[in-house]
């Protein structure tokens, strides 16, 4: 998925009104999400990006809406401006910072981010991270330099449990939901996070449920594209893997189905020659450790029953098929 494929995603840049730009800076400097209310009931007709832009341009003087992402109340994430520009949202965080609006007022005693602003704020996070993985340092609007006096993105939230994946739905939901295409499972109205048993299938959710890779707890595991916990082999880009009936990804040797084979620290099934411990191996393109005798680019080596090459050693041979010309072709 790429930012602009979130299922509530509205561009409208070319759309919305300006007064010049904010300044090019490039994203290189961008390690920071800055995240803000906007301190205006979410269903006023104040509280959209167009309104946002208005006021920041006619009382502000800038040069268009400083934030270039609005979380409306239902949930649409409207974004106004690239991820290169430097927007006043958050003094000298400007430059080292992304500015992400949730349209509401969310002081105590006033609103609460709607479920569908707190998904949508969540998955976009999730997506700037993806495009540009410096972005680690997510603060509120008040935790920036010179804004502890501010109260946003106000204390009626924790933006920082919407950040971890801890959200509480306000409405009632159990079970499985697919929300903006993505699939989440709740228990009491909470997003249920890690493992999940369902019909004797495990997922992982964190809390959307995970696909592809995970890790945990030092372990890697690998979920299809269903969200279902993978064992045995898996292939994945034109690799072998193979996972334990626990769904850990195993490194090093591992005997499957009598034979022994061997993973390297990436979890890919090894084939060809294999220096493992100061010690040779040859392990067939199936990955299938050889054993016995073995031709590799014309020239004959042997490998013991426990697979180890053998060097400098006095070998008997059974029998050997020697050719019209002399050169040996077979040996048994
Ligand atoms: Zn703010």
């Amino acid at each position: 998925m790429a930012i602009k494929d979130l299922p509530k995603y509205k561009d409208i840049r070319n759309t919305i009104r300006r007064n010049g730009r904010y300044p090019y800076v490039g994203t290189a400097c961008k390690d920071t999400i800055v995240i803000h209310h906007s301190l205006t009931a979410m269903k006023l007709a104040g509280s959209t990006p167009q309104a946002f832009a208005n006021t920041h341009i006619d009382k502000n003087g800038w040069h268009g809406c400083a934030y270039p992402f609005v979380i409306t109340w239902e949930g649409t994430i409207w974004q106004t401006d690239d991820l290169d520009r430097r927007t006043y949202h958050a003094g000298n965080t400007n430059t080292r910072s992304i500015g992400i609006c949730v349209a509401g007022d969310f002081r105590k005693g006033k609103e609460k981010p709607t479920d569908a602003q707190i998904l949508s704020l969540y998955l976009l996070i999730k997506e700037l991270q993806r495009a540009l993985p410096k972005l680690t340092r997510i603060l509120g609007h008040q935790e920036c330099p010179g804004y502890s006096w501010k109260n946003c993105p106000g204390d009626n939230w924790s933006y920082k449990d919407v950040v971890a994946g801890k959200f509480i739905a306000t409405a009632k939901k159990n079970g499985w939901l697919k929300e903006n295409s993505t699939w989440f499972y709740y228990a009491n109205n909470v997003a249920k996070t890690g493992w999940h048993k369902d019909k004797s299938m495990w997922y992982y959710l964190k809390p959307e449920m995970a696909t592809g890779w995970i890790k945990d707890k030092g372990k890697w595991y690998f979920l299809a594209a269903n969200g279902t916990m993978q064992t045995g082999w898996v292939k994945d880009k034109s690799k072998w893997y193979y996972l334990n009936p626990s769904g850990d990804m195993v490194v090093g040797w591992k005997v499957i189905d009598g034979q022994w084979y061997f993973f390297d620290n990436d979890g890919s099934m090894k084939t060809g020659w294999l220096k493992h411990k100061n010690t040779s191996y040859y392990l067939h393109r199936s990955g299938v450790m050889i054993t016995g005798w073995l031709c590799v680019d014309g020239k004959w080596y042997f490998f013991n029953p426990n697979g180890k090459m053998a060097q400098n050693a006095q070998l008997e041979v059974q029998s050997v098929t020697v050719n019209s010309d002399g050169s040996i072709s077979q040996i048994n």
